[in-house]
């Protein structure tokens, strides 16, 4: 297989530099496909790279020899990062769902059909979780939280932001 698609295995144990989480190993292919062409130079092909799963940690992906991927650095928002602090952010790589697509699905219908429809795509084998989602991993728990506070904020509030 190629090196690009494998998952390193890191020279030592290493964590996030600024907020010391442990994170989530990933492809480098993934943080390649994440960070805008200008900044491609920044990642090192021969480094393991792990996704900071701190949610007010400036840094996405940390190589095992120093390397730091920032927010700034990233085509598009990571949503895990961005909850309850953006009006709009992906939910979910894979199928291109948006917080906004879940909301004004809700203010049209009362309903949340994208967490079931994206289950079925997932049974289908069509997700691509590991080299789309900035995490590596499969988006649907955070889909839900999305679901839940789009009610949870409908019902308190009665207001569309959050
Ligand atoms: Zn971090």
């Amino acid at each position: 297989m190629n090196d690009c698609c494998t998952i390193k295995k890191p020279a030592m144990e290493f964590t996030c530099p600024r907020t010391g989480t442990k994170g989530t190993p990933v492809k480098n292919q993934l943080v390649h496909f994440k960070v805008q062409g200008k900044y491609q130079h920044l990642i090192d092909s021969k480094q393991a790279y792990r996704f900071c799963n701190d949610a007010d940690c400036e840094v996405v992906y940390f190589g095992d020899g120093g390397s730091l991927i920032l927010k700034e650095h990233l085509a598009e928002p990571v949503g895990i990062k961005e909850f309850g602090k953006a009006p709009d952010y992906p939910v979910c790589h894979c199928f291109n769902f948006k917080k906004s697509d879940i909301q004004s699905e809700f203010e049209k219908s009362e309903n949340f059909t994208i967490p079931t429809q994206i289950s079925v795509y997932i049974k289908e084998q069509l997700c691509a979780c590991e080299v789309r989602n900035p995490s590596g991993k499969c988006c649907l728990g955070f889909v839900n939280k999305v679901v839940k506070a789009v009610k949870a904020n409908w019902s308190l509030y009665d207001i569309h932001g959050v």
